[in-house]
């Protein structure tokens, strides 16, 4: 059989895709396939630039790679890499390049996508059109690389982003990890106002704010300010104020990119109009996909639409399907900020009187969330500070799960249908991962042929590898599809996934080779030697625990409450809290607290859920001066770290008292104050049964019985609600000190990152912590106390740094205060 020429224009995430499609089918027996593509490399995955420019991925990951050039070779696909199709003759059916090159077609696709849009303001392009310096878009490595030198270039880089979109709010992310001042100038009055409501855009506002970008809202850009040498050196917007610049980038938009099919005759709309077999109107041998096209009206900007376009045009194309048609997409947005939790679908509230309408606010822990349901079905929903619905919400908007009768449900887990049934129950044909296109129906069949790990199966399908928010979906879905045949996935078990080694493994090796700093990890340890921006955290931690005060302290790897020894607040003042032990004061501390919160017009002192006395609204440069005057103990409220130990009255006063409740929580508290952990740690000790200190819902809680004392593990009453497990009854309160210790001990070590002892209690499991921590059965009891010990004999109040900062801007006001409603004075 002779087979036909295809020729695909665009070699991008839609383009790339469908010749993989068609390839999969059997094309290449129908076809000899060739590409045009004018970046000069393979296929790469767009999305993942977010996260090269807040340097969590570099540009040569394998994962950002869909198709290396040898993947065009082994499949015997021509590709023209770096080369521009500038003229397209639909008559005599051939496409000349930049180059000079021809290309003759029988059937044509075009898959251009979308470029950056410009808005019209003064000194952002030269008249030649092209953008003049310091000005950047956000669209490919050529501008991400851009972005990334110019930070670099100098020490003090200022950049302005132009449009508070998800792609705007991900470049302001991604430059202020890597040091820059940024400030978002968004011309809407709230951010990201396409996705999400107002006050969703609020809420928004300020979690993006606590990042240390300013935002400015309702503020239209006219004209970037350039100096003599033409290097930017401002903005100005149509009120006439401006601010300072070194560097632009805008992202206030994305066009349809339709130059080449438009000036070739192709009838072109908003976007290409392609009819539901990805056909051009009125063309019989040319096809569009992608952000390129325009269908039944709409245009898209997500790669959702792109994979099932692809699909097909891939079934059309070949005769797979003869049936395949688009009848277009429904997409969810997320946000790739590390911290920030942001998603949403569909309509922002309700558009009739009937529609439904469940919304839950929360402004103090900056969460929103909202669905709207029109005649049973979920036609819109918003997601902020809390994205774990986001899996079920997905799947529900594209009607592959029914609706609980409880819509509140939508919101939360409230002892419902886990995701495992949810996992068992979705449609082979349901699209699990949207960034990478993958269905339900791919992952199983990709454990069905033999994958035998969790990762081996995110490496075959990349589900999982986009944004990520798809992960413990798929992580169900091939537990189930495995039946229980699933070998341990290893690197599930990494401490950080940069680092081929599990906890213990890696604490044995960080002892071994002596590493004491962050640095020393990444160059010994990690695989090349690379450094992984979001291992940062975690390795500090882990240092601080094995080494305690002898850790060499990078600053960098630090978040602003350890490096300040203090809790930053939504205004970005700080609360102080001075040691209590076991929430025990004298009239000496009182008056010394009072004093202080009148000298320094502390705006509100207020006693904490742990019985402590919390400052409220102290500026960063205080710091140093509050905590001399107040001449106390850092109380640890702030870090991943032990916090406090919560007592009632106990037998001295209670008339119902079995045990010296009080005493024994100073103790406890004393050996182990600040101790470094995985994620606080909160205890509590009551009298008796009566449990007035709530110590059955403490990580660690020890409660007197007429016999001794009983130790509950794993207790929490914040987000999560567990009641604790018996660990076991000991006579004495020496019994306890030990036995707690020797806890705390083993969960430093064995516990994940920020993982609670709610999940890691349940995890281990209580019997194994019996047998390792009562019984000796590992025999190594004796080296958990004496590694404790050493912790313990390692404590150092932090705040004695205020004597001796560690750095001339440890305690100096970097930022301006950010222009929020202030706590109230009381
Ligand atoms: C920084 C960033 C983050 C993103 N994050 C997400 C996300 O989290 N979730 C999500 O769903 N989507 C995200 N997207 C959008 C996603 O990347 C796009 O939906 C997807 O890339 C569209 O695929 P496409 O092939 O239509 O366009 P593209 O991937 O842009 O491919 C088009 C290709 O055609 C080439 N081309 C254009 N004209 C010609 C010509 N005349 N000759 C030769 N070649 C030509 C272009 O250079 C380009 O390589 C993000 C995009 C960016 C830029
Ligand atoms: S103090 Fe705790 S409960 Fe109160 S608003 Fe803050 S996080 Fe929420
Ligand atoms: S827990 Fe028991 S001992 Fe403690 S205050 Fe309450 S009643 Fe008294």
């Amino acid at each position: 059989m002779t087979r036909r020429r295809l020729l695909v224009i665009g070699n991008g995430m839609a383009g790339a895709r469908t010749v993989e499609e068609i390839i999969h089918r059997g094309g290449k027996e129908q076809f000899d396939i060739t590409m045009i593509g004018d970046e000069p490399y393979g296929n790469y995955n767009r999305i993942m630039l977010s996260h090269v420019l807040a340097g969590e991925a570099t540009i040569d990951d394998d994962d950002l790679l869909l198709n290396p050039m040898s993947w065009y070779r082994d499949n015997g696909v021509t590709l023209y890499a770096g080369d521009r199709a500038t003229r397209l003759d639909r008559f005599a059916k051939y496409v000349r390049c930049e180059s000079g090159r021809s290309v003759s077609y029988d059937t044509l696709i075009i898959a251009t996508g979308s470029t950056s849009f410009f808005p019209n303001i003064d000194g952002l392009r030269a008249s030649d059109g092209h953008l003049m310096k310091g000005v950047f878009g956000f669209r490919n490595i050529e501008d991400t690389n851009g972005m990334l030198q110019m930070a670099h270039s100098r020490d003090k880089t200022h950049a302005v982003v132009i449009g508070g979109g998800l792609l705007g709010l991900e470049a302001a992310y991604g430059l202020r990890t890597q040091g820059l001042t940024v400030d978002v100038v968004h011309s809407p009055s709230y951010l990201m106002n396409q996705q999400l409501d107002e006050r969703g855009g609020n809420v928004l506002r300020r979690e993006i704010e606590k990042l240390g970008i300013a935002v400015h809202t309702g503020a239209r850009t006219t004209s970037v300010h350039r100096d003599a040498a033409d290097d930017v050196t401002g903005v100005g917007f149509a009120d006439g104020t401006d601010l300072p610049a070194d560097m632009v980038v805008v992202t206030a938009g994305i066009r349809p990119n339709t130059e080449f099919a438009r000036a070739g005759g192709v009838i072109v709309e908003r976007g290409i109009v392609v009819d539901d077999h990805m056909r051009c109107e009125d063309e019989s041998a040319i096809y569009a996909v992608g952000e390129c096209v325009q269908h039944r009206g709409e245009v898209y900007g997500l790669v959702a639409p792109v994979w099932e376009q692809a699909v097909t045009l891939a079934d059309h194309l070949t005769g797979a399907n003869p049936d395949a048609a688009y009848h277009g997409s429904r997409i969810t947005t997320k946000l790739k900020v590390a911290g920030i939790d942001v998603a949403a679908m569909g309509v922002k509230g309700p558009e009739r009187d009937d529609d439904e309408f469940v919304q839950f606010y929360e402004p103090s822990t900056g969460v929103y969330k909202s669905v709207v349901v029109r005649d049973g079905k979920l036609i819109g929903a918003m997601l902020l500070g809390d994205v774990s619905k986001i899996g079920y919400l997905s799947q529900a908007f594209d009607d592959k799960v029914p609706l609980p009768e409880e819509r509140i449900s939508m919101l939360f887990d409230l002892g419902g249908p886990g995701e495992t049934t949810g996992a068992m129950e979705l449609a082979d044909d349901a699209q699990v991962c949207n960034c990478n296109g993958v269905t339900k129906g791919a992952i199983v069949d990709c454990v069905h042929r033999g994958a035998s790990s969790l990762s081996e199966v995110i490496a075959q399908t990349r589900a999982g590898k986009g944004c990520g928010s798809c992960k413990n979906l798929v992580g169900d879905i091939v537990a189930c599809a495995a039946g229980g045949t699933l070998e341990p996935d290893p690197a599930a078990d990494y401490y950080v996934p940069c680092i081929p080694l599990t906890k213990p493994q890696l604490i044995a090796e960080v002892r071994d080779r002596g590493l004491r700093s962050v640095s020393a990890v990444f160059a010994d340890l990690a695989v090349d030697g690379k450094e992984d921006a979001t291992a940062k955290m975690p390795l500090a931690s882990l240092l601080r625990i094995i080494w305690g005060p002898d850790w060499a302290d990078e600053r960098g790897a630090l978040f602003i409450n350890d490096r300040v020894h203090a809790n930053i607040q939504r205004d970005g003042t700080f609360s102080v809290v001075p040691q209590m032990k076991g929430g025990v004061t004298t009239p000496d501390q009182l008056r010394k607290i009072a004093d202080v919160a009148d000298k320094y017009n502390v705006p509100m002192v207020k006693v904490t859920g742990g019985q402590r006395i919390d400052l409220l609204g102290i500026k960063k440069e205080e710091l140093p001066r509050v905590w001399e005057d107040l001449g106390m103990p850092s109380g640890f409220a702030y870090g991943k770290s032990m916090r406090t130990v919560k007592t009632c009255v106990g037998s001295d006063f209670c008339r119902y008292g079995l045990g010296d409740s009080t005493a024994l929580g100073v103790e406890l508290e004393t050996r182990l104050q600040g101790l470094e952990s995985p994620a606080k740690l909160k205890m509590a000790v009551a009298g008796c049964p009566r449990n007035c200190s709530e110590a059955l819902c403490k990580d660690v809680g020890v409660v007197a019985v007429g016999s001794g004392w009983e130790i509950y593990l794993g207790g929490a009453a914040g987000a999560h609600i567990r009641k604790g497990d018996l660990f076991t009854t000991v006579e004495t309160p020496d019994e306890v000190l030990l036995l707690c210790g020797r806890f705390v001990q083993y969960y430093r070590e064995n516990a994940k990152w920020l993982e609670r002892t709610y999940d890691f209690v349940p995890r281990v499991g209580l019997d194994t912590l019996k047998s390792v921590l009562l019984d000796d059965s590992e025999g190594i009891a004796a080296e958990l106390d004496a590694r404790l010990q050493l912790s313990v004999e390692g404590y150092r109040d932090p705040w004695l740094e205020r004597a001796a900062p560690r750095s001339p801007a440890q305690f100096a006001s970097a930022l301006p205060l950010l222009p929020l409603p202030r706590v109230p004075v009381r």
